[in-house]
């Protein structure tokens, strides 16, 4: 857990692909899973990331 934690932390350090704005924290619960997601939106455009922790329980 330790790790995956770790793993999210570095992804939302990256700029938006799109823009190039600095991301924003977001936490939602509308993936279908039993816990919250803390995903990444651009404030700027609109695009949202989601971390490789995310992804893989879809
Ligand atoms: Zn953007």
């Amino acid at each position: 857990m330790c790790v995956t934690v770790s793993a999210v932390i570095e992804e939302f350090d990256l700029p938006c692909a799109e823009c190039g704005h600095e991301l924003v924290r977001t936490i939602v619960d509308d993936l279908g899973t039993d816990t919250d997601v803390t995903v990444a939106d651009c404030p700027n455009c609109g695009s949202r990331y989601y971390p490789r922790g995310a992804l893989e329980r879809l």
